[in-house]
């Protein structure tokens, strides 16, 4: 493998993945240094293994919405006068007026993208596009960080504190092998474009969320002569719970109520607001789904079926299609369907520290049940041995609550990141004098 020239100095922060909550992370410490003295300046670099900045592309579907309020951005909660607000985005695209009159707090995802990316384009970060982090290691008084890019090359970097902000990572339920019909929702557009026309007429998907409507949704709209089946194991798709006094699980209070509370109220807070983000779709658009299923029962032309109380067979590949059987629990009656593709909207996992962090994991605390002990500050604790931070966005859900995988509050929470790291290396300096 050809190794490009290193990086010889050391920064204070090397972010790991740029997506939302790391470019949240660079706006605040290119606020931060603003009018700090040269040799006070906190320094960063980040790595990112897409080859520019994207945001969930595969998922860009026409029309779908944001599911939080564009003043979530990546800036507004900490700073209102930021110049990396949505509303000074709408003003630099011309849009601001056109914007209110849509009244609405709720921007397509399209939009939200286009705001993200002109931030990344703005904002003055050092990021190394098209670089995986491979290797961690602690080397006494600094991180070294081993990226690789697809085409073989690789450098080391260096580096006082490390935030992995890695994203979650698509599942498919045990047993399902991913091919070219049959794939998680995550990357859905890519699929499909590569996807050859429809020979069966039929869609498959699975689950019961928000991204599983919205892919009912599309699939119905784009093959106009489809059937499109919905199959999960709830009754019926439920809505998400986004009513003011639920939403306050979302604030950056919460945060610290939830941090102080004990694993058990941990427990149960998650359990009784999972309805806000798990398994939940807009009710608008349930009830659109509906009203086009009850329009096709009135023409009497079918083409949209919504399985509730049933589970879907293991694919298998047939002529040019998939053969799966759905099975409705409750009669036990089967129905078999050979399709164009089978499409699984089955969540996502933390990124895997283990696997990011290798042998340095076991110098983290890690709990019984396998999730890391983690400071209020986001730092993962360390032995005695590991001076510098390991900070996590995400990955965070059992101890700091539901807005770890969120945007809810990347503005607020990377405030904290840049606080924690400016507080640390104080203490550190006036250690060593
Ligand atoms: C379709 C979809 C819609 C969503 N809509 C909303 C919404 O409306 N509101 C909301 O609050 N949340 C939403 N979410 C949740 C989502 O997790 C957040 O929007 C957001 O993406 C979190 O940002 P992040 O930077 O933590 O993670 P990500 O956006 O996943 O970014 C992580 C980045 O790290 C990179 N990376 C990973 N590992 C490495 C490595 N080893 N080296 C280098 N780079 C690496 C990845 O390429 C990626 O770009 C949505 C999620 C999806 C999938």
């Amino acid at each position: 493998m050809p190794k490009v020239n290193d990086v010889a100095d050391i920064v204070d922060i090397l972010g790991v993945g740029y997506g939302p909550s790391n470019l949240g992370l660079a706006i605040a410490l290119q606020e931060r240094n603003v009018g700090v003295a040269a040799d006070d300046r906190i320094t960063s670099v980040f790595v990112e293994k897409q080859p520019e900045f994207r945001w969930h592309p595969g998922m860009l579907l026409p029309g779908a919405t944001m599911q939080i309020s564009f003043l979530k951005d990546l800036a507004t909660q900490r700073n209102t006068r930021s110049e990396y607000t949505f509303i000074e985005y709408l003003s630099q695209q011309e849009r601001l007026t056109h914007f209110i009159n849509l009244q609405t707090f709720f921007p397509s995802r399209v939009e939200f993208h286009d705001y993200l990316t002109w931030a990344a384009d703005k904002v003055d970060a050092d990021v190394l596009y098209g670089y995986t982090a491979t290797e961690i290691a602690w080397k006494g008084d600094y991180f070294e960080v081993v990226v690789a890019s697809a085409d073989g090359a690789w450098r080391t970097l260096r580096a006082r504190n490390i935030v992995l902000a890695g994203g979650l990572s698509p599942t498919l339920p045990l047993g399902v092998l991913p091919t070219d019909r049959v794939f998680h929702n995550h990357r859905i557009l890519d699929h499909l474009a590569a996807l050859p026309e429809p020979q069966h007429g039929k869609f498959v998907v699975v689950g019961a969320g928000q991204s599983a409507a919205e892919v009912v949704s599309h699939l119905h709209q784009r093959y106009p002569d489809a059937e499109v089946h919905g199959v999960f194991g709830k009754y019926g798709y439920s809505p998400a719970d986004d009513s003011p006094y639920a939403n306050r699980v979302f604030d950056p209070e919460a945060v610290e109520d939830f941090y102080s509370s004990s694993p058990r109220l941990r427990e149960q807070l998650i359990a009784y607001h999972r309805s806000t983000n798990y398994s939940a779709v807009d009710l608008a658009l349930i009830e659109e789904l509906y009203s086009r299923e009850y329009g096709e029962r009135v023409a009497g032309k079918r083409r949209l079926f919504v399985h509730g109380a049933s589970e879907l067979s293991t694919p298998l590949e047939a002529d040019r299609g998939v053969e799966v059987s759905v099975l409705h629990r409750p009669t036990g009656r089967r129905e078999r369907l050979i399709c164009d593709a089978v499409v699984y909207a089955t969540g996502f996992r933390p990124l895997d520290l283990h696997a990011i962090l290798g042998g340095l994991a076991d110098d983290c605390v890690f709990r019984p049940d396998g999730t890391p002990e983690v400071e209020r500050d986001y730092r993962l604790r360390t032995n005695h041995m590991v001076k510098g931070g390991i900070y996590l966005q995400g990955g965070t859900e059992h101890s700091h609550g539901l807005t770890s995988s969120l945007l809810s509050n990347i503005a607020v929470r990377s405030g904290e990141l840049v606080e924690s790291v400016v507080t640390r290396s104080m203490r550190h300096a006036v250690l060593t004098n």
